[in-house]
């Protein structure tokens, strides 16, 4: 599909020819420059400027090799990625992804997205992504700590805390930010806030573990409201069983729905009665166990192996929080039919461009992610806050921020879509709101 504006529509084309395997990068870069159209006709000085050119090549791209040994001696030689998308607004910031489905393309989407959800936050943080090829399921300990301080040794040399401040995001958690940080000290003898996601007992905040998927649950409160509903009551579909989404099924139960779906990447469980989730912590958080064990203790509960079954159970409401790609146009066609009448990103681009299609053509409404699982990384720039202050906040004190900002921002990207034509699509105010503040700031700075 052709981008409405004519230069916008070329400079994809030159995206394409310059990197062509890089399809997520693509996904992301056209959905962008698509809500961006209406911008760029208003305002033709973000093209003549050079910043619609300058904001789809990354500042800088690091890409090492990890070698790290394996418990019984051998050798492995991993890859490892930071992209420093856009420092416009602040210090590159965004997360550490370790899956072997890694590659530099799916980094630089990650990094791209990244810019206008920081700028969203309202908070002045930058965009970047890094990651590995590395897969730590199955690893024992000692060999995620062998591979994390190695992954560390030649990050340390690009990252701090006014340059770069990494956190975590699918397969690394608490434990291998802990490794990294301990790492980062030990070669650069500082302690400062240079990673977020932190332990509590070095520097971490609290709330952060809980940010995404609380923030999530927050997000799309306003949605409902917006619409005159509520959680209450509604029954729920959430992907995924690791940080987002079990603090997604834990918020949106406190606030009155019944989760009633789960899944990792091998399959799904479906329990009528509302999911267990102290169960789902018990075996992904503490035994690191598949979800499919669920049922051992939960004999009303189904387990379905593959992941994409997950959406043919009928739902009000679906948070898809695993992975990019995970809900296609049938799976969309499907909660479609089963009466979903609200679906919010947890996950980064888990909705392919058939599906929003879908969703929005059947008038489901739509949180697409860069604005839904900001929450995260608010609660991060907050926790780099408190680092520099040397203080700390409350949980209430952090969380009735997170839930400030998430209020903000639903506004913000709501007024944004309804002020160039497109009342009620938050993917373009989503855009264009996080857009414009970084756009202004490039402009502000000339040619750099
Ligand atoms: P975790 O590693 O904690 O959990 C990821 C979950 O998704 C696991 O249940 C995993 O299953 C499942 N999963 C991973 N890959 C696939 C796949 N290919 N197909 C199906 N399921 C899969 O990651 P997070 O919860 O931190 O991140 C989830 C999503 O949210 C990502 O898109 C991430 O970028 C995004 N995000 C995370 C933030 C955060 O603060 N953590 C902030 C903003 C966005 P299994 O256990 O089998 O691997």
């Amino acid at each position: 599909m052709s981008i409405p504006n004519e230069y916008l529509n070329g400079l994809m084309e030159r995206v394409i020819a310059r990197d062509p395997a890089e399809p997520e990068f693509h996904q992301a870069v056209r959905e962008v420059l698509t809500s961006l159209s209406p911008v760029v006709d208003a305002h033709p000085e973000y093209i003549t400027s050079g910043v619609m050119d300058s904001l789809v090549e990354p500042e800088r791209i690091i890409t090492f090799r990890v070698p790290w040994e394996d418990d019984q001696g051998v050798v492995h030689i991993n890859r490892g990625y930071r992209v420093q998308f856009n420092s416009a607004i602040g210090p590159y910031k965004g997360g550490l992804r370790f899956h072997p489905s890694v590659n530099q393309g799916i980094i630089k989407f990650l990094g791209f997205e990244q810019i206008f959800k920081n700028s969203l936050t309202g908070l002045p943080i930058g965009g970047g992504k890094g990651g590995s090829d590395f897969d730590p399921k199955g690893k024992s300990d000692a060999e995620v700590m062998r591979f994390c301080q190695s992954f560390m040794a030649e990050l340390s040399k690009h990252i701090g805390p006014d340059t770069d401040v990494p956190a975590g995001d699918i397969g690394v958690g608490a434990r291998e930010i802990g490794f990294m940080f301990g790492q980062y000290k030990r070669l650069r003898n500082e302690f400062t806030g240079t990673l977020t996601g932190k332990g509590l007992s070095y520097g971490g905040s609290l709330a952060r573990t809980e940010a995404t998927g609380f923030g999530l649950c927050y997000f799309t409160a306003c949605m409902l409201k917006d619409a005159g509903k509520s959680f209450e009551g509604q029954t729920v579909v959430v992907s995924g069983s690791g940080n987002v989404a079990t603090y997604a099924c834990q918020k949106a139960t406190e606030f009155g729905a019944k989760v009633v779906a789960m899944s990792d990447s091998n399959g799904y469980i479906y329990d009528k009665n509302g999911i267990d989730l102290d169960a789902i912590k018990q075996i992904k958080q503490v035994e690191r166990k598949r979800i499919k064990v669920y049922v051992d203790t939960h004999p009303e509960a189904e387990y379905h192996e593959g992941c994409k079954g997950i959406w043919t159970i009928p739902c009000d409401i679906a948070l898809p929080c695993a992975t990019q790609n995970e809900l296609n146009g049938d799976a969309a066609k499907a909660l479609v039919a089963n009466g979903c009448f609200l679906v919010a990103e947890g996950a980064n681009m888990p909705c392919t461009p058939d599906a929003v299609d879908t969703l929005k053509a059947a008038g489901v409404l739509f949180g697409p992610a860069k604005a839904a699982n900001a929450g995260g990384v608010a609660v991060s720039a907050l926790e780099m806050s408190q680092n520099s202050m040397r203080f700390f906040w409350t949980f209430e004190e952090v969380d009735e921020h997170l839930k400030q900002i998430m209020t903000d921002l639903y506004k913000n990207a709501s007024s944004a879509a309804a002020e160039y034509g497109m009342p009620g699509d938050l993917v373009a105010g989503a855009n264009i709101a996080g857009f414009l503040k970084v756009a202004n700031s490039m402009l502000a700075y000339g040619l750099v």
